[in-house]
């Protein structure tokens, strides 16, 4: 049987990242794809862990060459998912999860109509500002641009064919769990 493919999508700060590790506490053979992004590692960040970081000409070559599953700007910084890893991953029964944002899935959809979409979603915009804010990682200007994004890709929930509230981590990584087919 093949692995079904997840992608998780929602704004940012809105706690995918902790929803996904507490998953995968859980159920360590959930597979995560690891994007190639142009952003700069935050502190504490390795290549090939968090993100592949590579300069924009590698990045470019990536996509010319077909290497992208999708790959999409955001907040002025390119990311994209590796296409060759997921379709392994997929053929060989593995559950398969991506962590990217709304274009992107958009794109996997097109791409892939089995691909599972779930969307994240914050339990109001204000909590989602206070955590933006709170998590210290990006300045002013880029706090207010990623909270500009996030209210486009709330505009784009009904897209999704599951959303699930995180309103509270543990919980909300039941329900993702519940929505991965992973064998107990
Ligand atoms: P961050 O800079 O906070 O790590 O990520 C910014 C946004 O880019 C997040 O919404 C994250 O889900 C998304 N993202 C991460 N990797 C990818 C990717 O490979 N493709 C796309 N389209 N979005 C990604």
């Amino acid at each position: 049987m093949s692995g079904r493919l997840t992608v998780l999508s929602g704004p940012s700060g809105v706690g995918k990242g902790s929803v996904i590790a507490a998953v995968r506490r859980r159920h360590p053979q959930v597979w995560l794809s690891v994007s190639v992004t142009t952003r700069q590692p935050r502190p504490g960040e390795q290549d090939g862990v968090e993100y592949h970081f590579v300069d924009q000409a590698e990045f470019d070559r990536m996509v010319e060459a077909g290497e992208l599953l999708e790959h999409a700007t955001y907040a002025g910084n390119a990311y994209g998912t590796p296409k060759k890893p997921v379709l392994d991953k997929i053929a060989a029964g593995v559950p398969a999860l991506l962590e990217i944002e709304l274009h992107g899935a958009r794109q996997v959809k097109a791409a892939m109509t089995e691909a599972h979409l779930v969307f994240l979603a914050p339990p109001s915009f204000e909590e989602l500002a206070r955590r933006l804010t709170g998590r210290g990682t990006e300045d002013r200007t880029r706090v207010r641009s990623r909270l500009d994004l996030a209210r486009i890709e709330l505009a784009a929930e009904s897209e999704f064919e599951a959303v699930i509230v995180n309103d509270d981590v543990e919980r909300a990584a039941d329900a993702l769990v519940a929505l991965l087919n992973v064998q107990a």
